[in-house]
């Protein structure tokens, strides 16, 4: 297992050992400030207990009948005292009442009247000692009683915790590295399995997926997501391929139609009458080359969001109009009827050369997909939501699986390859991003020989407005685009 410095192994286990080592770290201070504060405040509270007790004997003398001076009521007190407890008393003006003998040193009285009991710790002789000091009255006598006791072996308790969370506090360190390393390698195993399969997938060999872990988590997520965009590139780069054979046959089709009429024309002297027809051959093949390579431009602008969109006040049924009749000669061609209803006031806000070539390719689409004597028709109608441009027709149809597909890229249904007319599979492409350049929604209606008809829903402009009066600001504020 190589470990790299900002590996994700790495850092998660220096994550991981950070925050245990914080924890515990915060346990272990926690812990012995916890115990010290119990072992001061038990101590102070036997204390308090004893100073209790002290009181009620002075003050009562339960098994002395006459009166006895304080001094030796202190004494009987003392000697059923513990040797390790110390006490002390002294008359306000400092004069020692017990113990008698002048032996050991006497505690300091704290600079604030104590009035109520006052602890502090302090050191006597080389010992630790919890000290209570309070001002009293006993027997009508005001006194400063001092008492206190040893608290070594709270001092021994202490340390004895705190060295062992120092033994601890190395050993857990090292467990936790260890535990970081094991737990991050066995998170990571799968990503360096996937890792490895990724750089084993060319793009010639897409049909390969990612081994999928079924843990449930986030990494059989990432899995199952890298594996759909494996198919969905599977499918473009399908597509790309079948697209590239298509246009090297068109193209080929077409050079091979030109140099053939151009030879055949220059074999021998011709007509003049010859000469043209053999023209118009390659005009014809020159002009649909034209359009066919201006869709793929178009593409190649839209990926690159290079397409200027100019958005103004336009007439929709005027360009419908002008786009009919000038594919009206196409549909006499083969005979088919083309028809226009067309609403009067009908204002978009678009581009007129975007709206011209969506009408175009719709329209262009009905000729060439509905058989001769067809009948089509282009409407544009007036609905709630704004306008709506229909091409219907009644040729042959689109199939139910081939529906959800055709406004993809380059997909031709087999019904129309195997048709000599027809084009490269860009065009409902092109006319979807028209669309929704314009706000507005595209929709077929279609099934297998009984006709088509798409639909482009646009959003309603305020009637009345004028193509060159109306500035392009002006109407992204009455649209609130
Ligand atoms: P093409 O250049 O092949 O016409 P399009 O993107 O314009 O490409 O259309 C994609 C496919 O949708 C066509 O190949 C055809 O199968 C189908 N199609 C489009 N318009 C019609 C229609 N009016 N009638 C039947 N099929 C259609």
């Amino acid at each position: 297992m190589r470990l790299y410095p900002r590996s994700l192994r790495v850092q998660l286990c220096a994550w991981y050992v950070a925050l245990t080592m914080i924890c515990m770290s915060a346990l272990g201070v926690f812990s012995y400030l916890y115990l010290r504060h119990a072992l001061a405040s038990s101590r102070e509270q036997t204390m308090q207990k004893r100073e209790n007790r002290l009181l009620r004997y002075v003050r009562e003398e339960p098994h002395v009948k006459v009166a006895t001076p304080l001094s030796e009521s202190l004494r009987r007190f003392g000697l059923a005292s513990p040797d390790s407890d110390l006490l002390q008393v002294y008359t306000p003006a400092g004069v020692k009442i017990y113990p008698e003998l002048n032996v050991g040193l006497r505690v300091a009285w704290p600079a604030s009247p104590c009035q109520i009991p006052c602890f502090q710790v302090t050191t006597l002789g080389g010992h630790n000692l919890r000290v209570l000091q309070h001002d009293v009255v006993i027997n009508g006598q005001e006194v400063m009683l001092t008492m206190a006791g040893v608290i070594d072996e709270h001092y021994d308790i202490l340390r004895t915790v705190r060295n062992s969370y120092m033994i601890f506090l190395p050993l857990m360190l090292t467990a936790s590295i260890v535990g970081g390393l094991v737990l991050g390698h066995r998170a990571l195993v799968p990503v360096d399995r996937m890792t490895l399969a990724a750089h084993s997938i060319s793009i010639h060999d897409l049909t390969r997926r990612l081994p999928v872990p079924q843990t449930g988590d986030e990494i059989q997520r990432l899995a199952e997501t890298w594996n759909q965009v494996l198919a969905r590139l599977e499918s473009a780069v399908a597509h790309l391929t079948q697209f590239t054979s298509d246009i090297s046959h068109d193209l080929r089709t077409t050079i091979t139609v030109m140099l053939s009429t151009a030879q055949l024309s220059l074999r021998r002297e011709r007509s003049s009458e010859d000469y043209q027809e053999a023209l118009k051959t390659v005009v014809h093949e020159c002009e649909s080359t034209t359009s066919f390579l201006d869709d793929l431009l178009a593409l190649a602008r839209i990926d690159a969001s290079q397409q200027n969109v100019e958005l103004a006040a336009i007439s929709l049924s005027s360009i419908i109009w002008e786009v009919a009749e000038h594919l009206r000669p196409r549909a006499w061609l083969k005979s088919q009827t083309l028809e226009a209803q067309l609403a009067s006031d009908a204002w978009i806000l678009g581009d007129p050369a975007l709206v011209r070539r969506l009408s175009v390719i719709l329209i262009e689409n009905a000729i060439k997909y509905t058989p001769e004597h067809g009948r089509i028709k282009v409407s544009v109608l007036r609905s709630e939501e704004g306008l709506k441009l229909e091409v219907s027709d009644n040729g042959m149809g689109i199939a139910a699986e081939d529906l959800p597909k055709i406004f993809d890229r380059f997909y031709r249904s087999d019904a129309s390859r195997n048709r000599d007319e027809g084009g490269s599979g860009l065009g409902l492409a092109i006319a979807k991003w028209i669309a929704h350049t314009h706000t507005a929604s595209i929709e077929v209606r279609s099934g297998e020989w009984s006709g088509s008809t798409f639909s482009v829903s646009f959003p309603v402009l305020e009637t009345g407005l004028d193509e060159r009066s109306v500035g392009t600001s002006k109407l992204k504020t009455l649209f609130h685009l």
